[in-house]
């Protein structure tokens, strides 16, 4: 068995480490904040979907069949997690002389593209948000009498009325909340809009009627509505980043104990992972050209280096983003793609391992992913079965074949000239690096030294860096 471990997960409600239990027997379903589409995703956002990707390739791997939806908020997100702030959408659309819809469109598509850049799998649904808003506005009638109140700018939910809110967060007390914008009327600081009415004499481009007038559902109930009728509940992991945990999660379980009843949260295990860091600024949206992955593409890096320098920190540690990092993970994805692509010119994928090495590889390997996912030690035991020798090519192949069904890099079909990304600013071409390198090949051959070096020169002049002896065999690169 490879499998063996028991499948351990951090679970933020108790802060503990708990052995994954499924509420359907041999079924896991889990639901993903997804991004609000008013703008491109910054590659901290992806980080959410790459560790949510690897949880469901995890979970998959364990033998549980997978039930995965990530939704698209494209209404009722405010520029503040709290209630203040204009509708992120609404606020694009006016700026860029748009519709909401296209807006949502134009940025879901951008999403989704990245998305399959970085092998992030489909997952069973994507939920759009505005395709569930009668069912938001059923979910919020049934729980309006005993759990809100209504006020001019719409429909409230009263935290008091469940028990011990915020537990997610631990830090919900009254004054404890201090990024929470005051509303007029709110009986509590906490309380949070799930139905926000039109002003009157407004009208906004997404909006629908209600039994509380014209509007638009909350951000919050968004999320509560479709996990439940996606996955029924309770079900098993709610994922998000951790910016999540304090208050749009929270606010998610309130509505969920009004809606089924107090003692359950909806989920069953809340995950979050840690946040990318940039210490150079340059993943805030506001401030014009950020960090996202096309950004990464255009100075030359294939976007599987971002996944593998995700993977290389554990999901709930701070990672630090540098251009260091990424060229050392790039470096790394090539030297797993050459050593792989060595072994299928040899070998076919062999349909059983009984190699005792690789049987003890392949168990550590699942005991690191069934450590609250360990992508870290699970990196090296890849490293480990590629270098391995004296063990059979097929057998050796099918476990990296395994093991990269968890880590998601494609390597039985990744080759070595995909990770060649051209960066936008070179001032040369492919092939004409490669004639460039065949004319100098010759003139070392002819011991024609000078003209050797002059093509050096000009291919340095343009950028390429000439790698003589590179033990990777990469004997060139780009450096702009
Ligand atoms: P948003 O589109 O703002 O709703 O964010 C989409 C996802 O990205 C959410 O799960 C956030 O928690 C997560 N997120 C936001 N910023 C970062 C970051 N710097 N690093 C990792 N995850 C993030
Ligand atoms: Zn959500």
């Amino acid at each position: 068995m490879t499998d063996a471990a028991p499948l351990k997960l951090f679970n933020s409600l108790t802060r503990q480490l708990e052995e994954f239990q499924p509420v359907h027997p041999g079924e896991a379903r889990v639901y993903t904040c997804g991004p609000t589409v008013y703008n491109f995703q910054h590659i901290g956002n992806m980080r959410a979907y790459v560790f949510a990707d690897t949880l469901g390739r995890a979970l998959s791997f364990k033998g549980y069949a997978l039930k995965h939806v990530i939704n698209i908020t494209d209404v009722g997100h405010l520029t503040s997690d709290a209630d203040a702030g204009d509708d992120k959408m609404e606020k694009a659309a006016s700026a860029a002389g748009k519709s909401a819809w296209d807006i949502a469109k134009f940025y879901t598509d951008a999403y989704w593209a990245d998305i399959e850049r970085l092998n992030i799998r489909q997952p069973f649904q994507w939920s759009i948000a505005t395709d569930y808003v009668p069912r938001m506005i059923e979910f919020a009638t049934s729980i309006a009498d005993a759990h809100c109140y209504e006020l001019d700018s719409g429909l409230y939910f009263d935290t008091s009325t469940v028990a011990d809110y915020g537990r997610l967060a631990r830090a919900a007390t009254e004054d404890g909340e201090g990024r929470i914008e005051q509303v007029d009327g709110k009986r509590h600081q906490a309380d949070f809009a799930i139905w926000r009415k039109t002003p009157d004499g407004e009208t906004r481009q997404m909006e629908w009627d209600s039994p509380w007038g014209k509007g638009a559902p909350g951000w919050h109930l968004e999320c509560s509505v479709m996990s439940e009728a996606l996955l029924g509940m309770p079900f098993d992991i709610h994922t998000g980043g951790i910016d999540h945990r304090e208050i749009h999660h929270p606010n998610e379980i309130a509505q969920n104990q009004a809606y089924c009843s107090s003692d359950h949260s909806g989920a069953r295990i809340w995950m979050h992972n840690n946040f990318l860091i940039d210490r150079g600024g340059k993943m805030s949206k506001s401030t014009g050209e950020f960090l996202r992955l096309q950004v990464l593409v255009e100075r030359g890096f294939h976007p599987l280096a971002y996944r593998l320098m995700c993977l290389q920190a554990h999901y709930r540690s701070e990672l630090e983003f540098s251009w260091d990092n990424l060229a050392a993970a790039l470096t790394r994805l090539k030297r797993m793609v050459m050593g792989v692509t060595t072994l299928r010119a040899n070998a076919d994928v062999a349909s059983n391992v009984d190699h005792p090495k690789l049987v003890e590889l392949l168990a550590r390997f699942d005991e690191a992913i069934s450590e609250d996912l360990n992508t870290a030690v699970a990196l090296t035991c890849l490293d480990e079965a590629i270098a391995m020798k004296k063990v059979d090519a097929g057998q050796k192949l099918a476990t990296i074949a395994r093991m990269d069904d968890v880590l998601g890099f494609g390597l039985t079909t990744l080759e070595r000239a995909d990770l060649r990304v051209q960066p936008k600013s070179a001032v040369t071409s492919e092939a004409d690096i490669e004639a460039a390198l065949a004319r100098r090949k010759e003139a070392r051959v002819n011991k024609d030294f000078a003209a050797s070096d002059a093509i050096r020169d000009e291919l340095i002049a343009k950028g390429v860096e000439v790698m003589d002896g590179d033990p990777l065999g990469w004997d060139w690169r780009l450096t702009i």
